[in-house]
């Protein structure tokens, strides 16, 4: 909470609405009420927390981490402890997820009463620039007024899956989306995962590691297209292997031309790049193929903004949008990348630049984890990112083979790359693949913003044996000072 007494009393009465209740709009909206504002929040769901607590992020580290202890209690009897295979009570595994859910859910309904936020169940949209008309949800209770007048508004409403054509979920039973596969509906034998992004390979490991046969196909060249192929490259061996977590087959460069269905399942037509095309079936087909911004039906033409062509609203710096001086937008709506924390800090300057506070969205660095096994993370610049843009670097990569933990850990599949900006020793974006990576990127995160030297990181002493130390190993390794 804000301990800012002074600006808490010059709020009070100002109105601010805002639309979304995920990891953008409730932080925005817990502020804004800290600050001293007048709020009201604004979601068609019943609970708060949006796709990432309800259908995202949580439930798929709920089941990720189960997915783990599995891999992890196959791979133990290559070191002499043997378990006997897990029997996978599917409705438990479900009701616990459902109960991570629901803890969390319920913290932020205290949150959100304790701060007095007032809370309307429907959707919204602009009639003007002073005023949204109100959409009830059908499970909405007690009144729900129609129109709601502010002073100022967010819009966090986030993104949804992208469909293909012909493989809609909702015209397919056998056709699943991230949420679908999220609710454990069943365990199929085999399962067919369309993209190779963060989702895709996410719930990709899940299903492998309760004994789905899983494929992954992916259009491009390689999975995480645009993600340091270095970094993409401890998963992939892991991925295509024989040990625990592997999937059946990852397929590059291949498209889905459509599907039959058949008595179990999709009989699916797969396009190589040579255009040579095979037939394969699956009991399930999960599409993970992007999202797209929640930007449609908001009556943005009522406030004089469009979008841009993938969707996202035009912000500025302080993610005022459109040029108007009291309407914000944040989080996925408002531009890539597409990662909660983004969305959250963002609510943080746009509710400090309504409370006429000096802000800015600039970070140095935004980390990004994707939370497979082993994990992938980085922040900052990459490699690629930090040539083109003209920057001088020259990187060191610390492999995991020869980190004392990771070697304990019977878990060497990882590396971690330094990318320094040669002639200040700055250091401008940390990678690291390996278990346990999406813990160790805050300490990138913190030496980026910090405006770190690579010397910082060489000459901070890093608890041993951790992980950790492989921050400090790749710097030393960055100035050939390496005691191995
Ligand atoms: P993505 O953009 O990460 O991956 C989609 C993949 O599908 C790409 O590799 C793309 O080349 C491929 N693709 C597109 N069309 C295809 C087709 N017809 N056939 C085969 N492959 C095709 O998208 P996503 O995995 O759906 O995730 C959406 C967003 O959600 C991400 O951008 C990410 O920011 C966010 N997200 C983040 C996390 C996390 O932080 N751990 C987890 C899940 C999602």
């Amino acid at each position: 909470m804000s301990s800012d007494s002074s600006s808490s009393s010059q709020q009070n009465g100002s109105r601010v609405a805002v639309i979304g209740a995920g990891p953008g709009g409730y932080p925005a909206a817990f502020l804004a009420a800290d600050y001293g504002f007048d709020v009201t929040l604004i979601d068609p769901r019943p609970e708060l927390g949006g796709v990432c607590l309800q259908e995202g992020c949580i439930p798929s580290k709920t089941l990720l981490h189960q997915a783990r202890l599995i891999n992890e209690a196959r791979a133990a009897e290559a070191c002499g402890v043997r378990f006997t295979e897990p029997k996978i009570d599917i409705d438990q595994l479900r009701e616990h997820t459902r109960l991570v859910i629901e803890r969390l859910s319920g913290g932020l309904a205290s949150g959100r009463k304790r701060r007095k936020v007032k809370r309307i169940q429907g959707r919204a949209r602009f009639s003007d620039a002073r005023t949204l008309s109100i959409e009830p949800s059908e499970s909405a209770g007690g009144e729900v007024p129609e129109e709601l007048e502010f002073d100022h508004a967010i819009l966090a409403t986030g993104s949804s899956a992208v469909t293909l054509p012909g493989m809609d979920p909702e015209e397919h039973s056998a056709v699943w989306d991230a949420a679908d596969a999220l609710a454990l509906p069943e365990i199929p034998r085999t399962l067919l995962v369309v993209g190779g992004g963060y989702i895709g390979l996410e719930m990709g490991t899940v299903y492998a590691a309760l004994g789905a046969r899983v494929t992954v196909v992916e259009m491009t060249g390689s999975l995480l297209p645009g993600i340091d192929p270095e970094l993409v490259k401890p998963l992939r061996e892991r991925l295509e292997g024989d040990g625990p977590g592997a999937f059946e087959e990852v397929l590059l460069r291949t498209r889905v031309e459509g599907m039959e269905p058949y008595a179990h399942g999709l009989e699916v037509s797969l396009a190589d790049a040579d255009g040579e095309t095979r037939s394969r079936r699956f009991e399930k087909v999960m599409i993970a193929v992007g999202r797209r911004p929640n930007s449609d039906d908001l009556g943005l033409e009522k406030i004089d903004v469009e979008p841009d062509e993938d969707g996202f609203l035009p912000v500025d710096e302080q993610r005022r949008l459109g040029g108007h001086e009291h309407l914000f937008a944040i989080g996925d709506v408002a531009g890539e990348p597409m990662l909660a924390h983004r969305a959250t800090h963002e609510a943080r300057v746009a509710v400090e630049a309504i409370a006429g506070k000096p802000t800015a969205f600039d970070p140095a660095a935004v980390p990004a984890v994707v939370f497979t096994d082993p994990e992938i993370a980085w922040a900052g610049l990459m490699e690629d990112d930090a040539r083109e843009r003209g920057i001088e670097v020259s990187t060191a990569i610390f492999p995991w083979k020869a980190s004392g933990r990771a070697v304990a850990n019977d878990r060497v599949d990882g590396l971690t790359k330094l990318i320094v900006e040669s002639p200040t020793e700055r250091v401008m974006g940390i990678g690291i693949a390996g278990a346990g990576a999406g813990e160790l990127i805050g300490e990138a995160a913190l030496a980026i913003e910090m405006g770190a030297l690579a010397k910082d990181l060489a000459r901070t002493i890093h608890a041993h044996p951790t992980l950790s130390e492989t921050l400090m190993q790749a710097a030393d390794s960055w100035y050939g000072t390496l005691v191995e």
